[in-house]
């Protein structure tokens, strides 16, 4: 069955797409026009409430359920979501002002692999046995912990949305999830191929609406067990500081300021076709980006010579043409930001090497958000523009001479989420990737993604690790049980 591209948004409650109790809605915004295309529920505590209850009511019989049936249906929904990519792609290309092309290569087969992913390892997941001394054995049960809150943000929306939500309900858990209000049309869609699917109803349960109302009202809710986050660090503090107190069990997922390390024994070509993917996929709006470039100063001249030809000839236009490397700002907010930030970098000294403005595209793009990849450069490690997190397409140059300089220099930040080293000689790889504080290394290459691997930041860029038994783990309470064989 087709999904309804109505643009009209529901909340997905007890199984049934509902609209919001206070009937108020919000507008949703196609970022490559800069019209509202739609509206979304602006939920408040009350649908809050319903979903919470649904999820609770849900839970003793989706617990119960043997492993092997919740994988079957992680399996069907990841099937649907395969059966309808191009709906999907061309939905979150319209939400999110990402290139359509990207978003049916890498976003929504991802968001299907997630489910899939998690219906297989939930069957390959062992619990531990300890023999002891003295004739003991110890076991441990990892038990689901009720209804728990999956919240995500608006740059990979069903990809990061879906990452949270299998391993919870593959665990037994019943969820209530928030995505980005700026950017919720597929979880709108999942929500229809949930019921497609026939997911029991209150398993999974979908509130749109903003942060700081039905979000609020999720992670202050007495009966939610966990909180899974991924977004801001500023929220990220806020969450935990309301939740800490009364021991939810929290993983939190944050911003970053992402250093790629460049030595000059580099596979170069490589690394400069890599590196502009690392600086300016989905309009340097991935956690993963690299936003401070480090260069070993004998190729620093080259690197930025050769670096910023590649960057200008980067096209950034119309979403929906195969030809777009780069599509839009998510949010009229958003670019107002990320222009505001180039500014700084300005004001701070900094030279602009390519970019620096918005851009104005003809036809129907033309009072879209788009802004031309920029690179700047003469800005010491200290400064605000290298120390917050812009995440939009800006990255900075810096030089250095020695590996100790190109550590501290990668080190010189709040956060810690991923790195990039680029060289050839790996025994310095491996020191340095030893060396950097962060949570995630690539080695000559960037973004690529074993699900079973640990994921997450050190720093401010978070708390916990998701990914494979990290993710079973963080959503079920281990508990041990001690038994005498004699
Ligand atoms: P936000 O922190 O603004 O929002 C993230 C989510 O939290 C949204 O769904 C938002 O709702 C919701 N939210 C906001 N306030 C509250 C609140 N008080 N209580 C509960 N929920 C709330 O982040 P962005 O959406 O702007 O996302 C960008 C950030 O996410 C960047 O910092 C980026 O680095 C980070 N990120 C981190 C990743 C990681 O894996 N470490 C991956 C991807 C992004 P609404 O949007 O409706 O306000």
């Amino acid at each position: 069955m087709a999904l309804q591209l109505s643009n009209t948004i529901k909340n997905y409650i007890n199984g049934e797409l509902i609209e919001p109790v206070g009937k108020k809605w919000l507008d949703n915004y196609n970022p490559a026009t800069g019209e509202v295309y739609g509206q979304l529920p602006d939920s408040d505590e009350h649908d809050v409430n319903m979903a919470v209850s649904a999820a609770e009511e849900a839970f003793p019989a989706w617990s119960a359920l043997s492993k092997l049936q919740r994988s079957d249906y992680l399996k069907k929904i990841a099937d649907l979501i395969l059966a309808n990519l191009d709906e999907l792609a061309m939905a979150e290309s319209i939400d999110n002002g990402k290139p359509y092309w990207l978003a049916k290569k890498v976003d929504i087969p991802r968001a299907a692999e997630n489910f899939s992913f998690f219906s297989t390892a939930i069957l390959q997941w062992k619990d531990e046995a300890n023999h002891m001394d003295g004739n003991y054995v110890n076991y441990t049960l990892h038990q689901p912990l009720g209804a728990v809150a999956c919240i995500s943000p608006w740059n990979l929306p069903l990809y990061l949305f879906t990452w949270k939500i299998a391993p919870a309900l593959v665990t037994g858990n019943c969820v209530v999830a928030k995505p980005s209000e700026i950017t919720p049309m597929t979880a709108f869609l999942l929500s229809q191929i949930c019921i497609q699917a026939g997911l029991p109803k209150g398993v999974l349960n979908i509130v749109h609406g903003l942060g700081t109302k039905a979000g609020d009202a999720l992670i202050s809710h007495s009966n939610i067990q966990a909180i899974s986050f991924t977004g801001g660090t500023k929220t990220g503090a806020y969450i935990a500081a309301k939740a800490a107190p009364i021991f939810k069990k929290l993983s939190l997922e944050l911003g970053g300021k992402n250093p790629n390390i460049i030595f000059e024994d580099c596979d170069y070509d490589k690394m400069l076709s890599t590196t502009l993917r690392s600086s300016f996929e989905n309009q340097g709006q991935i956690c993963l980006c690299g936003s401070r470039i480090l260069v070993q100063r004998s190729i620093y001249e080259k690197f930025k010579t050769d670096f910023v030809a590649a960057v200008k000839a980067l096209k950034v236009g119309d979403p929906l043409q195969d030809d777009s490397k780069m599509g839009a700002i998510v949010s009229k907010q958003h670019y107002e930001k990320i222009v505001s930030c180039i500014q700084l970098a300005e004001d701070e000294g900094g030279v602009i090497l390519c970019g620096g403005s918005p851009l104005q595209l003809d036809g129907r793009c033309a009072e879209g958000w788009f802004i031309a990849p920029t690179v700047i450069e003469n800005l010491g490690p200290h400064c605000r523009t290298n120390q917050e997190e812009i995440f939009g397409p800006v990255v900075t140059l810096q030089a250095f001479d020695t590996e100790e300089e190109a550590l501290a220099l990668a080190n010189a930040s709040s956060y810690g989420l991923a790195a990039t080293i680029w060289t050839t000689n790996m025994a310095k790889a491996n020191r340095m990737a030893a060396g950097v504080e962060s949570g995630i290394i690539w080695l000559n290459c960037w973004l690529v993604r074993d699900l079973r691997t640990p994921f997450g930041g050190m720093k401010n860029s978070g708390v916990g690790r998701e990914g494979g038994v990290h993710a079973l783990e963080f959503f079920t309470e281990t508990k041990n049980i001690c038994i005498p064989l004699h």
